[in-house]
């Protein structure tokens, strides 16, 4: 393992193998297999770092059997951070025998470029407009695919009919603002989900709030997640150059991967000009509660919402006390339910969802059993990854259970 760092082999050696991840981990949950567990991993790193083991096609799939989610390292006894050594491990791999070509294509060709990115949603929202999507459904083709492809497909939610950022104007000004922010909108809301956009734009223009949206690419998360530390890095140092040109107040995120892959750049790109917009970057949640204060009147609706804690969210400053605020907030309009496991992950993990399907629905059928258990008509989340993964599941579960962003259900009460 040549490009494991000091700092990650220590803290390898940290590990004690008392084994009390295993009662976190989602994927061990499901499997009970130990090489998937932080321990069993940590044995494996081990072997490697040493050179008893070298990679191969077993290990690359072992490793490739997380979801980054953090909870052992959360729970570690020894603050062991086996989620950061996985992705070291994967980055390794992808320094020894490359990405795999699927892979490769999307984050060296696709993700880098906003234009091509931005064709690929046209031509999905094409897919979907035209009744192809319909007419392969219908004909069950897919279904003569391999790798459960045909209900990978149905993972696919509604998609918008451009870029959410061509389409809204660079600034969003209001009369004598109180404070100026720049909005990161990740790829989920500029491509498919724009209403979690114009939600943002409607309640900060209600709180007179000055709102940019500077040029902006891919946070990086999929291919960083997936070891392709060059694309990671080709698109953060974009970000950085691109969000220096404004000086802002603060830097809000709707997507909790996109806001924790910031507060990571410092480290992943090495970069002390990233250093300078830790303090700025704050969750869209946590803006509205802490800056904001904000108040909400909201006329009678008198359904019942749970929250679902992106993993990417709450590990961060006040990640899981901020949303449950606005929550609170938004009382007696919405009564809010806590759902048992509310913080456990709910499998998506960027492509883990459409990389090890069946098992990653596994993982989301638990949530959706607690969903079904707190007696919610909504469930809110913050993370646009994690609602496109709870409506699927919900949808295969036959629930209807709505789900939305919490952003959504605030810009709802606004006349
Ligand atoms: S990673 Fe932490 S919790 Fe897991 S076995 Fe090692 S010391 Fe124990
Ligand atoms: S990061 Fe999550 S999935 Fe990966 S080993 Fe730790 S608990 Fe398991």
């Amino acid at each position: 393992m040549k490009d494991m760092d000091k700092n990650h082999f220590e803290s390898l050696n940290k590990c004690s193998r008392c084994g009390g991840c295993q009662a976190h981990c989602p994927i061990f949950y499901e499997t009970g297999r130990e090489p998937f567990v932080a321990r069993g991993k940590i044995e494996l790193l081990e072997n490697l770092q040493s050179g008893k083991l070298t990679w191969n096609d077993k290990l690359a799939d072992i490793f490739s059997m997380c979801l980054l989610c953090g909870a052992c390292a959360e729970n570690c006894p020894n603050g062991v951070p086996a989620d950061k050594l996985v992705m070291m491990a994967r980055k390794d791999l992808v320094a020894n025998n490359g990405l795999p070509i699927i892979k490769k294509n999307v984050f060296q060709h696709l993700l880098r470029y906003n234009g091509r990115l931005n064709l690929a949603g046209k031509i999905l929202y094409l897919y979907q407009k035209t009744g192809l999507q319909k007419l392969l459904r219908i004909s069950r083709v897919l279904n003569l695919m391999p790798n459960d492809l045909a209900k990978i497909e149905r993972l696919l939610p509604e998609v918008a009919s451009g870029s959410f950022r061509k389409i809204v104007p660079f600034r969003s000004t209001v009369d004598n603002p109180r404070l100026k922010v720049a909005y990161f909108t990740g790829c989920v809301t500029n491509l498919i989900n724009h209403n979690v956009g114009y939600s943002i734009l409607k309640i900060l223009k209600a709180c007179g709030v000055e709102v940019i949206i500077p040029k902006q690419g891919c946070c990086g998360v999929p291919a960083f997640a997936s070891g392709d530390f060059t694309t990671g890095k080709f698109l953060g140092e974009q970000n950085i150059k691109e969000f220096a040109r404004e000086d802002v107040d603060y830097i809000i995120f709707d997507c909790a991967s996109c806001l924790s892959t910031w507060l990571d750049y410092p480290e992943l790109l090495e970069s002390e000009e990233a250093l300078k917009f830790s303090d700025k970057l704050m969750d869209v949640n946590r803006f509205l509660v802490e800056i904001l204060d904000i108040k909400i009147e909201c006329p009678e609706i008198g359904k019942k919402v749970t929250y679902h804690d992106p993993c990417h969210l709450k590990r961060t400053e006040n990640g899981k006390k901020a949303p449950r605020e606005l929550l609170s907030r938004l009382s007696p309009a919405y009564e809010y339910v806590e759902m048992g496991l509310a913080d456990r992950c709910c499998g998506s993990a960027g492509s883990f969802n459409i990389s090890h399907y069946r098992l990653s629905q596994k993982v989301a059928n638990r949530k959706v059993k607690s969903i079904k258990e707190s007696g919610a008509e909504i469930v809110t989340s913050a993370c646009p990854s994690c609602m496109m993964q709870l409506s699927h599941a919900l949808k295969n579960e036959k629930s209807d259970v709505v789900v939305n962003h919490l952003v959504e259900l605030v810009a709802g009460c606004l006349q």
